[in-house]
């Protein structure tokens, strides 16, 4: 299969050093293999979703000459095919309304002696697995099965989640009428063709739980490899909220520079765009054959 693959920011803001690793990284992967690069903006979660944003980005990305091969897709114009997805899985019994609240998950929870939570998350206890009864449908959960997820990083190796333990039904649709980010990205993943999924190391986690959902509607998992992550004075990931500035385009050379530092690639700033993004292309090719 001819290689695909995709930067997918979310409009929450430009881009920052550490989301231009994640773009750098996807476009460097997408043409060392001779392959097409897309861009997907993923503004299906619309309170987060900055206006501006998307536009902002797509000229950062082009200063930085990095082009997509096609136009842009924007997820919001997508639902549909959400849809259409979630409506599959609940005709084959893969997913189910739910009609709890957090303070029926905390206290279905403490009922059965449990106060499991991740990264401040309830894991859910499977309340409307068996029906809503006289309950209205609040959201859609996808029934995890049981069991460890192996899979395997073309940068760091072999991952096991044990989702069904760790996470717990995962939402599909959430109370206000939003698809959920895991939905949307396989959904749109497997209907753009994307072969190499090439992202920031803050999204292993999702995977096991994305791969699982590929299983569900039949979809073939992409390859993945996860990008070391900008980390901010704090020790945690770069982010708007701890104060990342936007990538200074009026440097492209310098920021990609940066970027492909943080990627184990040493490249010559002083050269100019065209000679960095020259110079990356193989050095990557020999870091991730
Ligand atoms: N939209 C996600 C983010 O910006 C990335 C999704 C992905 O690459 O799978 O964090």
């Amino acid at each position: 299969m001819r290689y695909r693959g995709r930067f997918a920011p979310s409009p929450t803001g430009p881009l920052h050093a550490g989301s231009l690793v994640a773009a750098f990284a996807s476009w460097l992967d997408a043409r060392a293999r001779a392959g097409e690069w897309l861009v997907r903006i993923e503004d299906v979660d619309r309170p987060r979703t900055v206006p501006g944003a998307d536009q902002e980005i797509l000229r950062q990305l082009a200063a930085c000459s990095l082009l997509p091969d096609q136009p842009p897709t924007w997820q919001s114009q997508r639902e549909p095919l959400y849809q259409a997805a979630l409506d599959r899985l609940v005709r084959e019994g893969k997913a189910y309304p739910c009609a709890c609240s957090r303070k029926d998950i905390a206290l279905a929870l403490r009922a059965q002696g449990r106060e499991r939570t991740r990264h401040g998350e309830l894991v859910y206890p499977g309340t409307c697995r068996g029906g809503l009864g006289a309950r209205e449908a609040r959201a859609w959960r996808f029934h995890v099965p049981e069991g460890l997820v192996p899979w395997t990083d073309r940068r760091v190796g072999v991952h096991l989640q044990n989702v069904a333990e760790e996470v717990g039904d995962f939402i599909l649709k959430r109370a206000d009428g939003l698809f959920a980010y895991q939905l949307a990205v396989v959904v749109d993943d497997a209907d753009q063709g994307i072969t190499h999924v090439v992202r920031g190391a803050d999204l292993v986690d999702n995977t096991p739980r994305q791969i699982l959902l590929q299983r569900a509607l039949g979809i073939a998992t992409p390859l993945y490899l996860h990008a070391p992550l900008v980390l901010a004075a704090n020790g945690e990931k770069l982010s708007k909220q701890n104060g990342a500035a936007p990538v200074d385009v009026a440097d492209p050379a310098a920021a990609l520079a940066a970027a492909a530092a943080v990627l184990g690639i040493g490249v010559d700033a002083r050269s100019g765009v065209d000679a960095v993004l020259a110079q990356a292309v193989p050095a990557w090719a020999a870091r991730f054959p």
